[in-house]
């Protein structure tokens, strides 16, 4: 800069650190917001006793969190309860459930070094205020928030969220699916699905495949509907998806993927709950004349029609949607080109959890650990989040640096639109195991 400081006196570090500080607390806000909708819709789900999939995982979370019930659904209503009462703390009242879900040393070192997050929410409205204009100066003291935003972004926004996810949804099953932009079905009346909240759409999903609402899109000339997977709800649908192959082909590609998916001309509507749906589409769902409906309004786009999502009115917007759709495909589909390259493949290796993948290596982390201290595998390491266009091109840094990785023989953990990029290029099939080194590739030999 320069000048050392700014009109008011703030020096560089203030400046960095407060605008560091109101962007962590926005991406926080964002995960607080999608817990706090899973968490409302497993808790109104208890209560109208509807369907539970994954009492497994509801049994382990019971479990982890101390609770006893009668029933599955006092259980999970406890549950769904104990996450929101977290969420709706002050900032001074740390939030119960951290304990509960940390690994323990690393809890002893929160507390410690001070940063146990009171209430989720508050603790967002405390960094909003603490970064306005001349108030808190000191960036020690706001990076030290940025890491208990961090905390409840990860436990709460990630971890519980898909564990709820799963509580509703079904528990993942590793097994070997398809993906890219083949996985689209021009037969089908197709629904590309954006954002990260799976259980909003839940009704819908099974509701697609009841015979009258079939019978509807074979009416208009298809063979009934798809749901496309697309952004990270994609890959929710995909982790889950053993559980309903009927309407869900497989992830058709990440964030900037969704333009190509929609550019095949084959996709009848946009249903967006959440991030990331790009305001890049809405010309492009102008061009191909596709119906845009957003069931969330923090993620409302301009040329789409909004229907807020309510627990309560779940029936209806689902029938809505249907008709919604098949209109849609009436009347785009004959006049818009359908051109689907071949794309992706039909054996990426999905549906690993941390539960399952325990499972898989026989109930006991041991037998990675020893391949890890023998130095069969150097490591582990997350390639994650969003993909990005600016590292030379979209998927390009995620895929290249995967492949240095499983070279050098460091196993690689991924998800997110990061996951959508590697997929698609073959990295997560058996194959992949021949760009490994020699130890990784042996050990992916013999696991098969
Ligand atoms: S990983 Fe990132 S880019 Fe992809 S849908 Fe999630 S937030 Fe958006």
């Amino acid at each position: 800069p320069d000048a050392p400081r700014g009109v008011c006196g703030a020096d560089a570090d203030t400046m960095v650190a407060r605008n560091f500080l109101r962007a962590v607390a926005s991406g926080s806000a964002c995960y607080i917001h999608v817990v706090e909708n899973t968490a409302r819709n497993l808790k109104k789900t208890a209560e109208t006793r509807g369907v539970l999939k994954g009492t497994g995982a509801l049994d382990r979370l019971a479990e982890t969190f101390g609770i006893t019930a009668a029933d599955e659904y006092e259980k999970a209503y406890k549950v769904a309860q104990a996450v929101l009462d977290d969420l709706y703390l002050p900032d001074d009242e740390e939030m119960a459930l951290v304990g509960k879900l940390a690994y323990k040393p690393r809890y002893e070192k929160w507390a410690e070094l001070g940063i146990l997050p009171g209430g989720a929410k508050s603790e967002v409205f405390e960094a909003v205020v603490k970064t306005s204009t001349n108030l808190n100066s000191d960036p020690v003291n706001m990076l030290l928030d940025c890491l208990k935003l961090g905390i409840q972004t990860g436990l709460y926004g990630l971890q519980l969220t898909n564990l709820m996810n799963d509580v509703m949804l079904g528990e993942p099953e590793i097994r070997l699916a398809s993906v890219g932009l083949s996985t689209i079905d021009p037969d089908y009346i197709n629904i590309m699905v954006t954002g990260h909240q799976h259980s909003m759409f839940a009704d819908l999903q099974d509701r697609l495949i009841t015979p009258d609402a079939v019978a509807k899109a074979v009416a208009a000339g298809a063979k009934g509907f798809k749901l496309v997977g697309c952004t990270c709800v994609g890959q929710d649908l995909q982790l889950r998806g053993a559980h309903y192959t009927e309407v869900f082909n497989g992830h058709a590609g990440n964030n900037f993927t969704s333009e190509a998916v929609l550019a095949t001309g084959a996709i009848d509507a946009v249903l967006s709950e959440f991030n990331c749906t790009l305001p890049g589409i809405e010309p492009i769902c102008d061009e191909y004349a596709i119906k845009q409906i957003c069931i969330d309004d923090v993620a409302k786009k301009a040329n789409a029609e909004l229907r807020p999502y309510d627990f309560d009115t779940r029936v209806e917007l689902s029938e809505y949607v249907i008709d919604e759709v098949v209109a849609s495909y009436t009347a785009r589909r004959g006049g818009v080109v359908v051109n689907i390259p071949v794309h992706g493949n039909d054996h990426t290796l999905t549906g690993v959890s941390e539960y399952n993948l325990k499972q898989f290596l026989g109930g006991d982390w041991k037998p990675l650990v020893d391949l890890i201290v023998s130095g069969k595998i150097k490591g582990i390491a997350g390639v994650l989040g969003c993909s990005n266009l600016r590292g030379a091109g979209h998927d390009v840094l995620t895929v290249e640096l995967t492949k240095e990785l499983i070279a050098r023989d460091i196993l690689v953990l991924t998800a997110g639109c990061s996951s959508g990029g590697i997929e698609n290029v073959g990295l997560m099939t058996p194959e992949a195991a021949d760009l490994a080194g020699e130890n990784l590739k042996a050990v992916c030999k013999q696991l098969g």
